[in-house]
């Protein structure tokens, strides 16, 4: 497929490379579509390795001069950054919604999140203040932190603006150059965010973006000049990413899928409990990794799942939730109802075939309650990624801790109680990175990190907050003694 010949409301997207939007080098397109009316967007070129190595090279001219600059200057960007984004806060949701989907205010909720990741970076220069101390007398021992260099982020659909600024603003303020690999699905919102950081000041060179799919991800794992890689996505990639990128001995943070279970005992508020159970299972159309997608119900909560059913059936696709992004994830999504219920289980609430009205071409499912799942079915241990929510039965805490551990994932976590203890109890025992008691959603604000456990995580470290400086720095250690008569010890 070329990029000729095709009229889109948006032109052909480009590469980034120096400042520039560039032609690709590649002649393979993908069509961008519209997920609510399945119209096509755009087109995006699959990047081959030659489009990584020219960005490379224009990140490798840009760094001596961004990474000799103070933290102080180079955080002066992220400042200007952070207003643009919240001028621009709703062309940019506007766009969100046009390539992923999501509602507007899904959408401006991403962007609010993007400012506060560049809020965080802003605050570097503090929080990343050296240490010193005489170790001896007249002997002084202290640390500096230095950019690792290039930085490459290869990220998914669900968040086309966020996930991106999980990683630009930390890693850009920190000293390093980038490269940004969009998902291809959604590759338009990348480019307005190189659009705002250069409206900011951020010199040519220091982001570059090179679209593409695994070709273009390959050719980053393997090139020799870039030291460091984040990606999120889903868990089958990540391993891939991790093991390719660190073979070839860089710095590889991978996050990947999710299957989060929310506890929910019988003495949790009910009102709260079902309205925070819902909205986590759908929003953003189930497509976030901290979405919930098992609620382990133990003992008698079956006033809470009623509850549920009446705000499920409250929702309206097309109004309360956007579609899920592709016609084959419609399709994934509404086969692993299919198999549970054949295999058994109830559906109490289903989303399948649904269809909004005037929008009979977008990918939409409806929400989805399935009841009497047993922990050994396929929906109950994948990642289904849509707004569908499981109830498995526990007796007791226990159990359903013992269910929930059992998942090769660890993204996040929940319980709902008016216990303290078994709220205690829960946050200790769960295998996974992210807890939350009576929240839905427990995702870390700043400067607390983001990142999982067990599957839903490789390499040390987190990607944002505290946890990314250690990952996106070299630390250097250095001693210094200015006077000759300085102690002489033990160690000298
Ligand atoms: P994906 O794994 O299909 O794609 C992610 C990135 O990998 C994209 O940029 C894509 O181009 C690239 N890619 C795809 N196949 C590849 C291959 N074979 N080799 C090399 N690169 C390849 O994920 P997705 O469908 O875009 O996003 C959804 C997934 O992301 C879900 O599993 C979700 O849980 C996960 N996710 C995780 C987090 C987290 O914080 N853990 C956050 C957001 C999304």
């Amino acid at each position: 497929m070329t990029a000729i010949d095709i009229s889109t409301k948006y032109p052909p997207v480009r590469n980034y490379i120096g400042g520039q939007f560039v032609e690709g080098n590649g002649n393979t397109w993908l069509d961008v579509t519209n997920p609510a009316d399945g119209s096509v967007l755009s087109r995006v070129p699959l990047s081959p390795s030659a489009e990584v190595d020219r960005a490379v090279q224009a990140a490798k001219k840009a760094f001596p001069a961004w990474s000799s600059l103070p933290i102080k200057e180079r955080v002066q960007v992220f400042f200007r950054y952070k207003t643009l984004l919240e001028e621009n806060i709703a062309d940019l949701a506007a766009l969100i919604t046009e390539e992923n989907g999501k509602i507007d205010i899904e959408a401006r909720a991403e962007i609010l999140k993007s400012a506060e990741l560049t809020e965080f970076a802003c605050s570097l220069p503090q929080i990343t203040a050296g240490e010193v101390l005489e170790v001896s007398r007249g002997v002084e021992c202290r640390i500096e932190r230095f950019p690792v260099g290039i930085v490459a982020s290869i990220t998914p659909f669900n968040f086309p603006n966020m996930v991106p600024n999980w990683t630009i603003p930390n890693a850009i303020a920190l000293g390093n150059c980038m490269i940004l690999k969009p998902s291809e699905q959604v590759p338009l919102s990348a480019g307005r965010i190189a659009e705002l950081l250069r409206e900011a000041g951020l010199p040519e060179g220091v982001l570059n973006i090179v679209h593409g799919g695994q070709e273009t991800v390959e050719a980053i794992c393997d090139h020799p000049d870039i030291e460091a890689i984040t990606f999120v996505g889903s868990t089958r990639v990540a391993k891939i990413v991790y093991r390719r990128g660190t073979a070839n001995l860089k710095r590889v943070l991978a996050l990947g899928g999710a299957k989060n279970h929310l506890i929910v005992m019988p003495d949790a508020e009910p009102e709260m409990t079902s309205s925070n159970v819902v909205a986590s299972m759908s929003g953003c159309a189930g497509q976030r990794c901290m979405a919930a997608s098992v609620m382990m119900a133990v003992g008698n909560t079956d006033h809470i799942v009623e509850r549920m059913v009446k705000i499920m059936r409250s929702l309206t696709p097309g109004k309360h939730l956007g579609p899920v992004i592709s016609k084959e994830a419609k399709q994934r999504i509404e086969g692993y109802i299919t198999e549970a219920e054949k295999a058994g289980a109830k559906v109490l609430v289903d989303g399948r075939g649904y269809v909004v009205p005037g929008k009979e071409n977008g990918y939409y499912v409806g929400p989805t309650l399935i009841d009497y799942v047993q922990p050994d079915m396929k929906i109950a241990q994948e990642e289904v990624f849509g707004p569908v929510m499981v109830v498995i039965r526990a007796k007791d805490v226990d159990e359903a801790l013992r269910v929930q551990n059992r998942s090769r994932y660890g993204n996040a976590a929940s319980v709902f109680t008016e216990s303290g203890g078994v709220a205690r109890y829960v946050m200790e025992k769960a295998s996974a990175g992210m807890v939350g008691v009576n929240v839905g959603v427990p995702v870390p604000r700043e400067p607390f990190s983001f990142g999982g456990w067990n599957e839903s995580k490789f390499g040390v470290g987190d990607i944002t907050g505290r946890g990314s400086i250690e990952f996106l720095t070299k630390s250097k250690k250095m001693t210094t003694k200015w006077n000759k008569e300085a102690g002489t010890n033990w160690m000298s």
